[in-house]
């Protein structure tokens, strides 16, 4: 552990790092990873974007499991290893931040210019006239709409839907775009089933392209639309370095691998490279 530890210290140390994390750099911030050593507990399918747009029951269960599941997302708090990557970043050794995880919580760190692969959670997004509105707003609005609405959360998934019955679904009232009148909401992320705004998806190779090494932090890369940009560093004699709980997708590709609890590992690997750590600045948000 210890000299694979050196290895991969020297590898961050060295700078033009390009980050790319997943659901497993959050877990320690309360919110489960579908995939990671919790995720066999997972209990329902992810919302596919198909279903969403195009039945209306399955929009409106998802709309109330997350009207309830978004209030947990909101209080999460960036935990150690988000920290230890700001402190990396502000330190000169990070060329990019890529992440999978659409909670925000790398920015709430202190990170800057992270490319949100998947989209962010507290922003939503009108499928008819296009406009962005904040998730408080529609929060507002559902609240409204749905006076007394109240049920038992139990689990809260990575896309900030929860358990709920379906008798408690059934009287949930979704709300229409607040600017355009009539047009569908959804929460400007990713769905399964949709595909990345191909934009975002250059921006993330070109990233990957001019970078020193690449550091997969939480990411069990099963889906290519993470894997891609490590078989492309791979391809290009990039060395990889993937911090994670259990192996993954990508270890094939990894010059080493690190299996370990993330904000442990992170903060130990900022320690060593990044110096000192500096107190957050006072006012900075710690939930999105
Ligand atoms: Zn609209």
């Amino acid at each position: 552990m210890r000299q694979t530890f050196d290895v991969l210290a020297r590898l961050v140390g060295a700078g033009g790092v390009v980050v790319l994390s997943g659901a497993g750099l959050s877990t320690e911030s309360g919110i489960p990873d579908y995939r990671g050593p919790s995720g066999a507990a997972r209990r329902h399918t992810p919302m596919t974007y198909q279903a969403f747009t195009g039945d209306a029951d399955a929009r409106r269960r998802y709309w109330a499991r997350s009207h309830l599941g978004w209030r947990l997302i909101a209080r999460a708090a960036p935990n150690a290893g988000h920290r230890a990557v700001a402190r990396l970043q502000h330190a000169g050794l990070v060329g990019g931040i890529i992440t999978q995880n659409v909670d925000g919580l790398h920015t709430a760190a202190g990170s800057t210019g992270v490319v949100e692969l998947h989209g962010r959670l507290d922003e939503v997004v009108c499928l008819d006239c296009g406009n962005l509105t904040s998730r408080e707003e529609l929060d507002r609005r559902l609240r409204e709409a749905n006076p007394g609405f109240a049920a038992q959360v139990a689990q809260v998934n990575p896309d900030g839907d929860v358990d709920l019955p379906d008798e408690a679904v059934a009287g949930f009232r979704t709300v229409d775009c607040g600017i355009c009148g009539t047009g569908m909401l959804k929460p400007d992320v990713v769905f399964f089933g949709e595909t990345v705004p191909a934009p975002r998806v250059a921006d993330c190779f070109a990233l990957v392209e001019r970078a020193r090494a690449v550091l997969v932090l939480g990411s069990s890369l099963t889906v290519m639309s993470g894997r891609r940009f490590v078989i492309r560093a791979a391809k290009l004699g990039i060395p990889v370095a993937i911090v994670n709980q259990g192996p993954t997708r990508g270890d094939g590709y990894a010059a080493l691998t690190v299996d370990r609890p993330l904000g442990k590992v992170l903060t130990a690997l900022a320690d060593r490279v990044a110096g000192p750590a500096v107190p957050a600045v006072a006012g900075t948000p710690a939930a999105v």
